[in-house]
Parts: structure tokens; C-alpha cells; sequence
């Protein structure tokens, strides 16, 4: 699917590896609607063709608001790129009790049900464009992590809400499939963002010395690349591809 004179949603839009897709898109001629949370939409850096909206991926009035921003641009709506995401740390049990319940609704609220609240929302709006010649309609790319399925130690929430998000995979590819709608799902490894920015370099090479090649943390950049081959590539659908230089993560 080309992307010139398109318009594309992303969330967790103004930092990491959502930042890197919007740029992508952006470079790529789409118009990029970037959903992130307010405080983090204040400081995002202005870029030619792309709109910041605040919205929590978890209000449906809030990304409904944000979907029909992008169904306003006047070009049809066809890729969606879910990375908005929280982490936290927590076992299942620990010597101060069991794991915070909020904690654990929290994680799953806005990894899990906010990626499914702007697929759904968004979908609606895609089945509303008009088809291209193949029936074609767009494409969604949503956002798990490797610990969907080597989660770590006190990583419970977290694996929880991606182990979700790979789950839908499928399912969602073929509710959509009536509508020329693609789903994928990329499973980064650990990429250099943000999400990293209070780790010291110590440990950095330590995550990186646990890679077996390339030997370092991935960058948001080749994340971004990832999205920009899936959405050009008409015949990949309900896969999760591993973005981890061959990573297979540790208990700890
Ligand atoms: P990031 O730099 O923290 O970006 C995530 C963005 O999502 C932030 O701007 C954050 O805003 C926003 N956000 C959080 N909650 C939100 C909500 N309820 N509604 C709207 N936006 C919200 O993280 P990243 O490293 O780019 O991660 C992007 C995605 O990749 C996440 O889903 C993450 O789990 C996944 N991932 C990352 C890695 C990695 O190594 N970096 C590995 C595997 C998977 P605030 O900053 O204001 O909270």
C-alpha cells in the first residue's frame, strides 16, 4: 500500500518508536495524525504534515474525537499504527504482598484495551473509504513486546497485556479481512527509547551483550522502517513478526 496522500493515525505518537513512525509516514507523504497524551503532545517537535492530537488511547469520546480528525484531513484513512504503551514492574507475589490490583488494571488498560479501542474505532473509519483496485482498504499495526512471550521476572502485567495484543492478531485480521483491512503485529526485543532514558550505559550493554546480532539495542528507526515494509507489503496479515536481533529474553 503506497502511503502519498494518505492519511495515517499513530499512537504513543510523539516519542520512541512512535515518534520514528510518524517521521517515517510523514517522509513517506502520508498526513500523520499522532495521538499521545497531552503533556507529551505540549513538547512534540512541529513537523510538516503532521497533526498532534492529546487523546487517551483508552477514552472512546477521546479517540473517536482523534479518528474523525484524520477522517477530516479529506484523505482516506488507511494506516493505523498503535505504540502508545506503559510498563511497570511487579510480581505476581513479593515480601510487600501480592501484586497491586490497579497496577495490573492499568497495564492491561492501556496496552491491551487502548490498542484495541483505536483498532476498532479507527476500523470503522477505514471501511468507510473507498476501496482501492485489489479491494484494499488499509492497514493496522499494532505493538506487543518479546515479553508476550518470554516475559521476566515481575514483568506479570506487562506479558499480560502484550500476550493480549498478539492474541488479537488473528482474530482481528479476519473480522477485518471483509473490509480489505490488514492486521500485523511487530514484537520489538529492547529499542532504544525513551522507555530506556534512565537506564545507565552499564546496563545498556548489558541488555545489548544479550543480543546475538547485531550486538546492540535496536533503534526507533528500524522500527519505523519495520511499519513502512508492512504497509507496503499487500500480502503480509495476521503475523506478529519478533523485532529483536534475535533475542530470547532471560528470567531475569
Ligand atoms: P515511549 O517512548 O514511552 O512512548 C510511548 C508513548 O505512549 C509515550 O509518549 C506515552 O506518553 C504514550 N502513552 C502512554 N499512555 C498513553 C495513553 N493512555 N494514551 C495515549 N498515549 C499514551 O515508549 P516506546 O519505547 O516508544 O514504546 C512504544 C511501544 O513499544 C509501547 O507499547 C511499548 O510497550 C512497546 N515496546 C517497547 C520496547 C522498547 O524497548 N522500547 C520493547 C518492546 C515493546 P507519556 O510519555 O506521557 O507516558
Amino acid at each position: 500500500m503506497d502511503t502519498t496522500d494518505v492519511a495515517a493515525i499513530v499512537t504513543g505518537g510523539a516519542s520512541g518508536l512512535g515518534g520514528a513512525t510518524v517521521r517515517r509516514l510523514a517522509a513517506g507523504g502520508a498526513r500523520v495524525i499522532a495521538i499521545d497524551l497531552p503533556k507529551a503532545v505540549d513538547g512534540a517537535e512541529a513537523l510538516d504534515g503532521v497533526e498532534y492530537v492529546g487523546a487517551d488511547v483508552t477514552d472512546g469520546d477521546q479517540v473517536a474525537a482523534a479518528v474523525e480528525t484524520a477522517v477530516n484531513t479529506g484523505l482516506p484513512l488507511r494506516v493505523v499504527v498503535n505504540c502508545a504503551g506503559i510498563g511497570t514492574a511487579g510480581r505476581v507475589l513479593s515480601k510487600k504482598g501480592p501484586h497491586d490490583l490497579g497496577t495490573f488494571e492499568q497495564v492491561i488498560g492501556v496496552n491491551l484495551i487502548g490498542t484495541f479501542n483505536v483498532m476498532r474505532l479507527a476500523a470503522e473509519a477505514i471501511a468507510q473509504t473507498e476501496p482501492l483496485a485489489d479491494g484494499a482498504r488499509g492497514v493496522i499495526v499494532n505493538t506487543a513486546s518479546v515479553a508476550a512471550f518470554e516475559g521476566q521476572i515481575g514483568q506479570i502485567a506487562y506479558s499480560a497485556s502484550k500476550g493480549g495484543v498478539v492474541g488479537m492478531t488473528v482474530p482481528a485480521a479476519r473480522d477485518l479481512a471483509q473490509y480489505g483491512i490488514r492486521v500485523m503485529t511487530i514484537a520489538p526485543g529492547i529499542i532504544d527509547t525513551p522507555m530506556l532514558a534512565g537506564v545507565e550505559e552499564s546496563f545498556r550493554e548489558q541488555l545489548a551483550a544479550g543480543i546475538p546480532f547485531p550486538q546492540r539495542l535496536g533503534t526507533p528507526d528500524e522500527y519505523a522502517q519495520l511499519v513502512a515494509m508492512i504497509v507496503e507489503h499487500d500480502y503480509l496479515n495476521g503475523e506478529v513478526i519478533r523485532f529483536d536481533g534475535g533475542l530470547r529474553m532471560q528470567p531475569r
